[in-house]
């Protein structure tokens, strides 16, 4: 088994350091070709807008885009998140995703970056609380049936999954807790 993490721009190296601290295999993923080698994919937080132009000029939009519809399992965290829904609310003028994720998100909807915050939160299916770290966080504002609320903050869900897609507006690769990643591995072992 090999995830990916997606390495345009973001938190890349944090995310690989917490697979690998449960000991999976991981790859950077900058190219179809090594796209088509991962299991699953990690997409990491950052920049949603600059992320998904990336991934146009480097041919991977419709790539991933493939995969996700044929079920691969990807992990959005923060603009990773923003990249897997269906819908954004406050995106950059014609701002587009990956998909897959039934879900509106609205960015940057924890205010700027000075309204960053951390806060312990209660997550579906873990025993102990996760610290979430939120940076110019996106919340969720609509989910669609299929979609699992996992966790929220503030009375909008702030962790969700549906089917194969796992998502988080924090970001548990900077918290040193692998459990959300625990959570995904195990994921992708099912698939
Ligand atoms: N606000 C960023 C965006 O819209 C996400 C921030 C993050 O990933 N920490 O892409």
């Amino acid at each position: 088994m090999r995830i990916g993490v997606l390495a345009l721009q973001g938190d890349v190296r944090e995310h690989v350091a917490s697979l690998e601290s449960l000991g999976v295999e991981t790859l950077t993923v900058r190219r179809p070709s090594e796209l088509a080698q991962c299991d699953g994919l990690v997409i990491p937080g950052g920049e949603s807008t600059t992320m998904i132009k990336l991934a146009r000029i480097f041919e991977l939009l419709e790539p991933l885009r493939e995969r996700v519809r044929a079920g691969m399992p990807a992990f959005g965290t923060c603009a990773g998140m923003i990249l897997l829904a269906d819908r954004i609310v406050d995106g950059a003028e014609g701002q587009e995703t990956i998909g897959g994720l039934d879900i509106t998100v609205r960015r940057n909807a924890f205010g700027r970056q000075v309204d960053s915050f951390e806060g312990e939160l209660a997550v579906q299916g873990l025993d102990e609380p996760v610290h979430g770290v939120f940076i110019r966080a996106p919340w969720v504002e609509e989910t669609g049936p299929d979609v699992e609320v996992l966790a929220s903050s503030n009375g909008h869900p702030v962790a969700v999954r549906q089917g194969h897609l796992l998502a988080t507006s924090f970001h548990p690769e900077v918290a040193s807790d692998a459990r959300m990643h625990g959570v995904f591995v195990e994921m992708v072992r099912a698939q």
